[in-house]
């Protein structure tokens, strides 16, 4: 049996049609800059995040530096992140002359430690920190209600990536369902509407993913809407008249048309692939593996913390990524390959140790980020995986550490 990490033919077996009729409608229309299925899909995807403003970019990485231009981070700025993360969240706080102030994660949910943040910032005597970037890693969002406080007390702005958690929910009450007041019911909401701006990827591998580059920016704040659509074509406002120094960031209306066929699926594909997540625990809780300390599989925290029987339908997880962290990981990768199962490493350099970033940069130790790079693996767990290869995976991965 062989089972990709990521099938996307699968999909494509039922949308090809409606992806050819929607490109050929763009191909036909002649209007290949923008245009009305940029602006559709701008407004569906604002109105999916519960956002008022969506703009549509070239990229997820653009959408994030687009997004740290528009609020005037450059040279001398300090930006919080976290070290464990696609290289894109500290790509471009560097390419404009900032720097990336990293704090260590939290173990369990692999997203940036609320207790670090809160020390860095506290220590941050000359206020060189402007801004803070969380990333939702993996699906699961960050501890927004934690990072928003710190964000409201020290009046920074909140770009949140959420290239791999769109449509990922956050309790924003604090406590659990059963501490609130009476009365008061929990406040879910979705990635990148609980910042000053969001920002989200349609690589083809994210959940929901077109058939080339794409992003979106989503805010609630019209000015910084407005800012980001002009700092997107070059600064221009009106036309030839460039007041801002921006780039070509525009999303590409082919991908926007694609984007809006698979939209009405992504809430079913989401669910598909937190059944898949369902069924690795109980296959891997049969086979015993994390009681015997062979691994440990991941946790969605803010089910655990919060959520009661009820909200099956609450994305608290989209699960882009299923990782687990594993003994003698390296080895095992090797024999599932050898197995025909694809798997991967997300991500094996943590940011701070990058070649990238030169002998200058000071040297930091990120003790959880580090042995989170040595240990992570995800498995396949796309909506279309089937039980029998969920079942086929687990049974390989049990013969690898009993053999
Ligand atoms: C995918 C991703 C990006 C970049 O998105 P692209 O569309 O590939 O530019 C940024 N941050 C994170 C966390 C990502 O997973």
């Amino acid at each position: 049996m062989k089972v990709p990490l990521l099938d996307l033919q699968q999909q494509l077996s039922y949308l090809r049609s409606d992806i050819l009729d929607a490109v050929t409608r763009v191909i036909d229309s002649t209007t290949y800059i923008q245009g009305p299925e940029v602006t559709a899909l701008e407004q569906e995807i604002a109105a999916y995040c519960g956002t008022k403003y969506g703009v549509g970019v070239s990229s997820g990485t653009d959408a994030l530096l687009v997004s740290l231009m528009a609020l005037g981070i450059g040279p001398g700025d300090q930006v919080l992140t976290t070290p464990y993360s696609f290289f894109a969240t500290m790509g471009v706080i560097l390419r404009l002359g900032a720097t990336p102030v990293f704090v260590d994660i939290d173990p369990v949910s692999f997203n940036i430690d609320p207790q670090a943040m809160e020390e860095a910032l506290a220590n941050d005597h000359a206020r060189a920190i402007k801004a803070i970037l969380p990333v939702h890693l993996y699906g699961q969002c960050a501890d927004m209600p934690a990072i928003m406080k710190m964000a409201n007390h020290y009046d920074l702005p909140v770009i949140e990536d959420a290239a791999q958690a769109i449509g990922a929910e956050c309790p924003m009450n604090t406590g659990p369902d059963d501490l609130l007041p009476a009365g008061v019911t929990q406040d879910w909401q979705r990635a990148g509407s609980m910042g000053r701006v969001g920002c989200f990827s349609f690589f083809p591998s994210k959940n929901l993913g077109g058939i080339g580059d794409g992003g979106m920016v989503v805010t609630n704040d019209p000015s910084l809407a407005d800012k980001v659509r002009i700092l997107l074509n070059h600064g221009a406002a009106p036309k030839y008249y460039h007041g801002l120094l921006g780039g070509n960031f525009r999303l590409d209306p082919i991908q926007a048309a694609v984007l809006r066929i698979k939209l009405p699926y992504l809430e079913q594909w989401h669910r598909s692939r937190r059944e898949n997540a369902g069924r690795y625990r109980s296959l891997f809780q049969d086979s015993t593996l994390a009681a015997d300390g062979f691994l440990q599989l991941p946790r969605a925290v803010h089910q655990e913390q919060r959520l009661q029987s009820k909200g099956a339908g609450i994305n608290y997880h989209i699960y882009n990524q299923f990782v687990l962290r594993v003994q003698r990981r390296d080895a095992l990768i090797d024999w599932l390959r050898s197995h025909d199962i694809g798997c991967e490493v997300y991500y094996p350099v943590p940011l701070h140790l990058q070649k990238c970033l030169g002998k200058d940069f000071p040297v930091f130790s990120f003790p959880q980020a580090e042995k989170a790079a040595l240990e992570t693996l995800a498995l396949p767990v796309y909506p279309e995986l089937t039980g029998d290869m969920q079942a086929f995976v687990v049974e390989k991965i049990a013969e690898f550490y009993r053999r």
